[in-house]
């Protein structure tokens, strides 16, 4: 059976060492967070991610969710007990405002727990996760009337939210969406149509769910100017707040799925149920834009989470089984094998998880704070910047976060060979958990697209400029220290290929669109490894500080150091190869005719 441990330790070293929260006192919400309760908030939600989580994931897997003749859908044994200390412990509240029942805390820290949830079972934590997005958007663009009727409700996880946008012919292309909305006399809506793949659509765990739906008026533009989005709650709430009605939706069917089996992804029918506008008419996609964004950051966040508890679990086999010996001699000759450990191509699937997992954490993380940032800097001129960053930076974690996320959890597969694709030891499910986060939420050549096709140009690219004058600086000012240089100049070396890259494209892509599409997802993994070495480039340097220091930590910084090292020898030379391949456009990739695809 697979293990998890929430790494709490390499948490803490972000947020308090790297990031150092304590320095942002300033801020609202952030002058109570003093390292102790910093501290006790990452332990605690550790413990319980581990304890209350972590035990119900192969047994959610196995037995999935299950629909009755009535619609009604059942969770796996234990989650609705799960849920409910999960919402009495106050975990799904933690970054939610103060005004309606949340904790207020910063969205750094929301993110560490949300880490550890989705390590420890991601069909369990999309159903908080989800909801979190919806309160976004209702923070954002609903009226006082609904922020009063749903917001605290939600918050407090009493209700949770879904987001449904795909419909069978309408995915990537929102602009194809037929759900309609037809306005009635006292100020709600009708709402008609089929939204399929909904997730978390029908449940057990709460008495109501709050759906957040794109539909279209009768009337409205075609494509994407004509969509609007609704709040339908699965049960009518009355004014006082008690709840009335069933509302005319249901669940159709569950599909059956690769995995998050426990997760319930649902067809949803709207049979003229009554609904409220969220924001303006046909102004609805900027307002699912709020959840989505938000969701996009927790997508990234499962990829870290699957290949970190898939990474725990590599490294425990390859200490514990024995095959072969070392190439250069029996490492334990009173043993009949030696431990896979000592395989140099076991180490490099190993230490590749823990320079990414690591420098991805803390990427998260400061795009966390970059979150609090955006909302909090006293002026207007760190607000930009923050969410600047956060706006170009969101489809790098998603996406490369993702991608690289499902590829090492087919590396900590690989580590346990064919005991790994046997099912009953657990390293399938990781696989099977993690390759959704690469599809949903804007599959990742859509972030790709969107890092080329939109922020790159935002502002007049004023995000990627700051980014690369980040990275800059931080290489400059660590080229001159023995234990950075090398790693300093391996960063540098890679910016300059992103900063060549971005050039081609200015020369390039408005000629030929198709060459921005060609390069798009080159494009990403480039800036994800450069933002992983700015991130690597603060770890070393703390962990060289504290070295230099009076640490009792000696083992746990010097780990670090050696990580940045493999990360700069390991992660950045593919720097050059992704600029490569974004410089020799689209010309090859476009030239067959239709025809030569016709394979049946
Ligand atoms: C388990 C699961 C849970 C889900 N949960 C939800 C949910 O809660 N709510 C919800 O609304 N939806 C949900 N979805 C739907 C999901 O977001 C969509 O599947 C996804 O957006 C892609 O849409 P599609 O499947 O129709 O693929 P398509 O849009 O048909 O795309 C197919 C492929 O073509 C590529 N492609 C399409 N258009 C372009 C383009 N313009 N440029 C480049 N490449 C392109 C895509 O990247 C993709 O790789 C879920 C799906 C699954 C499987």
């Amino acid at each position: 059976m697979p293990s998890y441990k929430a790494p709490t330790r390499d948490t803490r070293f972000v947020v308090n060492e790297v990031l150092k929260l304590e320095s942002h006192g300033d801020l609202p919400g952030f002058a109570e967070l003093t390292p102790d309760i910093v501290d006790a908030v990452i332990e605690e939600s550790g413990k319980f991610a581990a304890e209350v989580l972590a035990p119900l994931n192969a047994s959610g897997d196995a037995q999935g969710c299950t629909r009755g003749a009535d619609g009604s859908v059942t969770t796996p044994a234990g989650f609705k007990e799960a849920h409910r200390q999960f919402r009495e412990a106050g975990w799904g509240t933690l970054s939610a405002p103060a005004e309606f029942g949340g904790q207020g805390m910063p969205h750094v820290l929301g993110f560490a727990v949300e880490e550890y949830m989705s390590a420890a079972n991601q069909a369990f934590a999309m159903y908080p996760g989800l909801t979190n997005g919806a309160v976004s958007a209702l923070l954002a663009k609903g009226s006082p009337d609904l922020q009063r009727k749903y917001l605290p409700k939600m918050v407090a996880n009493e209700w949770l939210g879904t987001m449904n946008l795909t419909e069978p012919q309408c995915g990537t292309d929102l602009g194809l969406i037929r759900t309609k909305a037809e306005p009635q006399a006292d100020g709600s809506y009708a709402i008609t149509g089929t939204k399929i793949f909904i997730s978390a659509g029908e449940h057990d765990l709460t008495d109501n769910i709050i759906h957040l739906v794109l539909a279209r008026l009768s009337g409205a533009p075609e494509g994407t100017k004509g969509i609007s989005l609704f709040v339908v709650p699965k049960v009518l709430v009355n004014d006082d707040g008690t709840l009335g009605a069933r509302n005319a939706v249901s669940c159709g069917a569950i599909e059956h799925k690769m995995g998050i089996h426990a997760n319930a992804t649902c067809v949803m029918n709207y049979d003229g149920a009554t609904g409220w506008l969220v924001g303006e008419e046909n102004k609805g996609l900027a307002a699912m834009f709020i959840m989505m964004n938000a969701a996009r950051l927790g997508v990234g966040l499962q990829g870290l989470s699957q290949a970190e508890v898939a990474y725990q679990n590599g490294a425990r086999y390859a200490i514990e089984r024995r095959q072969g010996r070392a190439l250069t001699g029996p490492a334990e000759p009173q043993e009949p094998a030696d431990p896979l450990l000592v395989h140099p191509d076991v180490r490099r699937m190993l230490m590749d998880a823990r320079a990414f997992t690591e420098g991805l954490r803390a990427l998260a993380l400061w795009v966390g704070l970059q979150v609090d940032l955006a909302h909090l800097a006293p002026s207007e001129e760190e607000r930009q910047t923050a969410d600047d960053l956060v706006g170009l930076l969101t489809p790098v974690i998603k996406g490369y976060g993702t991608d690289r996320g499902f590829a090492t959890t087919v590396d900590m597969q690989q580590i346990w060979g064919g005991h790994g694709y046997i099912a009953e030891n657990g390293m399938e499910q990781f696989v099977r958990d993690a390759r959704i986060a690469m599809i949903y939420e804007g599959a990742n050549g859509i972030q790709a697209m969107d890092l080329v096709g939109r922020k790159l140009a935002a502002g007049g690219g004023r995000a990627i400029r700051a980014f690369f004058a980040l990275v800059d600086s931080e290489c400059a000012s660590a080229k001159d220290e023995a234990a950075l240089a090398d790693l300093a100049q391996r960063v540098e070396k890679a910016n300059a290929e992103l900063k060549a890259a971005t050039m081609w494209f200015m020369q390039n892509a408005m000629t030929n669109p198709d060459n921005a599409g060609a390069g798009a997802t080159p494009y990403l993994h480039l800036a994800g490894i450069v933002a992983l070495g700015l991130m690597w480039l603060r770890m070393a340097k703390t962990a060289a500080e504290a070295l230099a220091g009076d640490t009792q930590d000696k083992a746990f910084y010097q780990a670090k150091l050696t990580t940045a090292r493999y990360f700069g020898e390991r992660f950045t030379p593919d720097a050059g190869a992704l600029r490569r391949k974004i410089e020799s456009g689209a010309e090859a990739m476009m030239a067959l005719p239709a025809e030569a695809f016709e394979t049946v």
